[in-house]
C-alpha cells in the first residue's frame, strides 16, 4: 500500500506548481473546494461513508460473538469460548481492510491536493493541524473519528506536496470565512451545503463561499493568523455596519505579530 502512494509522490514530485493563488476549504464530500470553486477529491464523502458503514456493522457482529464466547465460557465450554476468540475476532482481516481503506482515502486526498497545486503558486488555507474540538472528545464516535483523521491527513498532504513541487504554503485565520459571504462581507446562516440570507439576497454554495474568502485573509491588515474567533466577528460586523452607514473607513489597525494574544471582546 505504501509503495503505491510513494511511487504516486515520485512521478509527481517532476510537475512544476501552477502561477496563481488559489484558496482551499476543506470538506467532508470532497476533499477541497477551491477559490475558483472547483471540486477535488470528489470520492472522499463516499469512501468515507463506506468505511463508517463497515464499522458499525463490524462492532455490531463482534458484540454478537463476544457475547456468544462470554456464554459458552460461562457454562464451561471453553473450547468453543476459546474458538470464537482466535478465529472470529481475530484482527487480521480487520488490519488488511483497514489498510487497504487508508491507502484509498490518502491516494484520493493527494490527488486531490495535486490538482490544486497545478494551479496554484500559492496555496492558502486554514491551519488543519488545530483541533477546535480536541482529541479526547472525540471518543467511538466513528464519523468524528473519520473526519478528524481526513484533517489531519489533509494537512500532511498540503504541507508536502506544496514543499515538493515549489509551492507557498500559507496558512490563514478561516473564522468565518464559511458563513461571511464573500461579495458583501455579511454574516449569513450556514444550512448543509449552503449559506443563505446574505444581503444579496443570493444563496451560496458555502464551500466555495469560504474557499474564496480564504486566500482574502492573507492580506487581511486587521484579521492576523492566531485572531480570537470573537474578534474577527466583531471585524467583520463593524466593516459592514461602516458600510451601510456610509461612515468614512477609518485607517485599518496594524496586524498584531503572530502569537500576540488579544483579549476577546464581551460576546454580543
Ligand atoms: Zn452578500
Amino acid at each position: 500500500m505504501h509503495y503505491q502512494i510513494d511511487a504516486f509522490q515520485m512521478r509527481s514530485s517532476r510537475r512544476p506548481c501552477g502561477a496563481r493563488m488559489i484558496g482551499v476549504d476543506k470538506g467532508y464530500t470532497e476533499a477541497l473546494t477551491d477559490s475558483e470553486g472547483e471540486h477535488h477529491g470528489t470520492r472522499l464523502g463516499t469512501l468515507l461513508a463506506a468505511e463508517s458503514d463497515r464499522g458499525k456493522e463490524r462492532n455490531r457482529r463482534r458484540a454478537k460473538l463476544r457475547s456468544i464466547a462470554n456464554n459458552a465460557a460461562r457454562r464451561g465450554d471453553h473450547a468453543k469460548a476459546h474458538r470464537i476468540t482466535v478465529n472470529n475476532l481475530g484482527q487480521v482481516k480487520r488490519d488488511r481492510q483497514a489498510a487497504r481503506h487508508r491507502a484509498q482515502v490518502r491516494t484520493e486526498i493527494f490527488t486531490a491536493v495535486h490538482r490544486v497545486v497545478d494551479k496554484a503558486a500559492t496555496v492558502v488555507a486554514e491551519d488543519l493541524t488545530k483541533s477546535f474540538a480536541g482529541r479526547k472528545r472525540l471518543g467511538k464516535n466513528v464519523n468524528r473519528r473519520l473526519a478528524a483523521w481526513t484533517k489531519a491527513i489533509t494537512a500532511e498532504a498540503l504541507a508536502n506536496v506544496s514543499e515538493r513541487r515549489g509551492s507557498a504554503f500559507v496558512h490563514v485565520n478561516a473564522a468565518y470565512t464559511a458563513q461571511a459571504c464573500h461579495r458583501c462581507g455579511r454574516l449569513g446562516r450556514r444550512d448543509g451545503d449552503r449559506l443563505h440570507r446574505t444581503v444579496c439576497g443570493v444563496v451560496w454554495q458555502a464551500d466555495v463561499n469560504a474557499a474564496i474568502n480564504i486566500p482574502r485573509r492573507a492580506g487581511d491588515p486587521d484579521i492576523a493568523l492566531h485572531t480570537p474567533h470573537q474578534r474577527v466577528r466583531q471585524i467583520l460586523q463593524d466593516r459592514t455596519d461602516r458600510h451601510r452607514t456610509r461612515l468614512p473607513v477609518q485607517d485599518s489597525r496594524p496586524a498584531p505579530p503572530s502569537g500576540e494574544r488579544i483579549i476577546p471582546t464581551a460576546q454580543h
